[in-house]
C-alpha cells in the first residue's frame, strides 16, 4: 500500500517498484484496490505491488525496506516519500483460525488471484504495457483470472471461488462484503448473500477492534445508510454490537447530511433508529448502557465514545429542555461541546423541533454578545473588589455570567456592582 494524499505521486512510486522488480526478472504488478478503483474511474492513493518475487529477493533489490511480516510475505517500500507494498503471490494456506493463514505459501498470481476475497479485488494491471496491449480507460493491461472486471461492469460483489467455503474461512470478509457493497453500490450476488447469511453471522474470530475498524470505514461515508441496513439484513448487526439482531427501519442514519461525519456521531444516529422508537430523543438511562456496550464491542476511541454519548446527552436536553429554558441556560446549552452533532440528529428525527431551534440559536447569536462571550467578570475582579476566594466564588461568577448572557449585565462596571450586591446579601463585606 502507498501511502499519500497525492494519488500522482502514489502511483508513480508503485511504478517504479514495478519496474526494478521487472528488471531483475520476476513477475510483478499492482493488484487488489487500486486496479478497481482505477477502473472505476477514481484516484487511489493506496497501491499494492503483487509480485512473484520472495521477501527476501524484494528487499535485496530496494534498501531500505521494512518487513511488515515475514509469514505474510508482505514488504514495505519507502520510495520517493510514498510506502509501496509489495507481496510475493500467494498460494493457498492452511487456516486454523478464521483469521489469519497459519503461514504463508508462496504461489502463482493464479493461486494469489483464488486467494483474495471479492473477484473485484481480484485484479492485476500491467502499468508498463505497450500502446498495443492496454486496456481501455486505464493505463495499463489489466488481467483479469476471476471475472472480476464484468463484476465491475455490472457492479456486483461475488466472492472468489465457492462462497461458502471463502465467507466460512474468513469472517471478515462478511463486513467486507458490506463495506465494499454499500460504498461502491453494489449488488450482492446471490449465492455470496446467501453465504454471508449462513456462515458468517457469528464474526467467529474476527477481533473486536477489527469490528470496529470496518464499522467504521462503511459508517464515515455518505453510503452508510445503504451499509447499516445491509448489516442489519444480514443479520450482521447483533454479532458486532453485541447485542440482539434487530431489522428496524433507519431514518435518522439515512437523514444524515451526505458528507463525511464521524464514528461516533453516526453511531449515535444509529443508536437512536434501534433503540429510539418514535420520541425525538433517548434518555440517558436507556442510551447509556448501550453506549457502554458498544464501546466495548467496537473497541472505540475515547474520541468516538465521547461523540456517541455526548452527541445523545446533548440531543436529549434538546428535544426536552431547550424550548423552555431561560436565555443563560439556552446559550450554555447551545455552546456545549456535540452541540452541532445532537441538533444534526434532532433535524432528521424531529424536522419541525429541528427548524425551531435551529432560529433560536440564530436569534440567541445575535442576542447581546452572542452564544458564548466572554465572561465580563473572572475571579481576580472578585479579589480585587476586596472578597477573600472560596466556594462562593464560583456561584457568583456563574450567576453574573447568566445575567451577562441574558443582557442584565451589559458593561464591568455592572458586572462588578452585582458581584458587590452578591456578597453583600450573603453576608460578606
Ligand atoms: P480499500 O480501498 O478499502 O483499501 P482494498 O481492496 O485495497 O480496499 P485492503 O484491505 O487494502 O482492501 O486489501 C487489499 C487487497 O487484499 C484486497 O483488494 C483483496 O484482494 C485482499 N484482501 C484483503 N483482505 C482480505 C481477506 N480478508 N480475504 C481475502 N483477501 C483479502
Ligand atoms: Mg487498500
Amino acid at each position: 500500500m502507498a501511502t499519500s494524499n497525492d494519488p500522482a505521486r502514489a502511483r508513480a512510486a508503485a511504478r517504479r517498484v514495478v519496474r526494478v522488480l521487472r528488471a531483475a526478472g520476476h513477475q510483478a504488478y499492482f493488484a487488489g484496490g487500486c486496479v478497481r478503483d482505477e477502473l472505476l474511474g477514481l484516484k487511489p492513493t493506496d497501491y499494492d505491488v503483487a509480485t512473484d518475487a520472495t521477501p527476501r529477493h524484494v528487499r535485496a533489490l530496494f534498501r531500505p525496506a521494512h518487513l511488515v511480516g515475514e509469514a505474510f510475505g508482505v514488504v514495505l517500500l519507502p520510495i520517493d516519500g510514498q510506502h509501496v507494498e509489495v507481496a510475493t503471490f500467494r498460494g493457498e494456506g492452511a487456516y486454523s483460525d478464521s483469521r489469519r493463514p497459519d503461514s504463508v505459501v508462496f504461489g502463482t498470481i493464479d493461486d494469489d488471484a483464488a486467494r483474495r476475497d471479492f473477484t473485484i479485488n481480484a485484479l492485476y494491471l500491467d502499468p508498463e504495457a505497450q500502446p498495443a496491449e492496454r486496456t481501455p480507460g486505464v493505463d495499463g493491461r489489466v488481467i483479469d483470472l476471476v471475472g472480476g472486471v464484468p463484476d465491475l461492469n455490472a457492479r456486483v460483489l461475488r466472492a472468489v471461488g465457492d462462497p461458502e467455503a471463502r465467507l466460512a474461512e474468513d469472517h471478515l470478509r462478511a463486513l467486507r462484503a458490506v463495506r465494499f457493497a454499500a460504498r461502491l453500490s453494489l449488488t450482492i450476488d446471490t449465492a455470496t448473500a446467501d453465504a454471508v447469511r449462513r456462515h458468517a453471522v457469528e464474526l467467529r474470530g474476527v477481533s473486536r477492534e477489527r469490528i470496529g475498524q470496518e464499522l467504521q470505514r462503511m459508517l464515515e461515508p455518505p453510503s452508510r445508510a445503504a451499509a447499516v441496513t445491509m448489516l442489519q439484513g444480514f443479520s450482521l448487526d447483533g454479532p458486532a454490537l453485541d447485542e440482539p439482531s434487530l431489522q428496524v427501519p433507519v431514518p435518522t442514519v439515512a437523514g444524515l447530511p451526505p458528507t463525511r461525519i464521524a464514528f461516533g456521531v453516526v453511531l449515535a444516529a444509529w443508536l437512536c433508529d434501534r433503540f429510539g422508537g418514535a420520541g425525538a430523543s433517548i434518555p440517558p438511562a436507556v442510551f447509556e448502557p448501550v453506549a457502554r456496550r458498544w464501546r466495548r464491542a467496537l473497541c472505540l476511541s475515547n474520541a468516538d465514545r465521547d461523540a456517541l454519548a455526548g452527541t445523545l446527552d446533548v440531543l436529549h436536553d434538546v428535544a426536552t429542555q431547550f424550548a423552555s429554558i431561560p436565555i443563560a441556560r439556552q446559550k450554555r446549552l447551545a455552546s456545549r461541546d456535540w452541540f452541532d452533532q445532537g441538533c444534526l440528529l434532532l433535524r432528521t428525527r424531529r424536522p419541525d423541533l429541528g427548524r425551531e431551534i435551529d432560529q433560536r440559536v440564530a436569534e440567541l447569536a445575535h442576542a447581546g454578545e452572542g452564544v458564548a462571550p466572554d465572561p465580563l467578570i473572572v475571579g481576580d475582579d472578585l479579589i480585587s473588589l476586596g472578597l477573600k476566594p472560596g466556594p462562593a466564588f464560583k456561584r457568583w461568577l456563574d450567576e453574573i455570567y447568566d445575567a451577562q448572557l441574558e443582557g442584565r449585565v451589559r458593561t464591568r462596571n455592572q458586572g462588578l456592582q452585582m458581584a458587590r450586591e452578591l456578597a453583600a446579601r450573603s453576608g460578606v463585606q
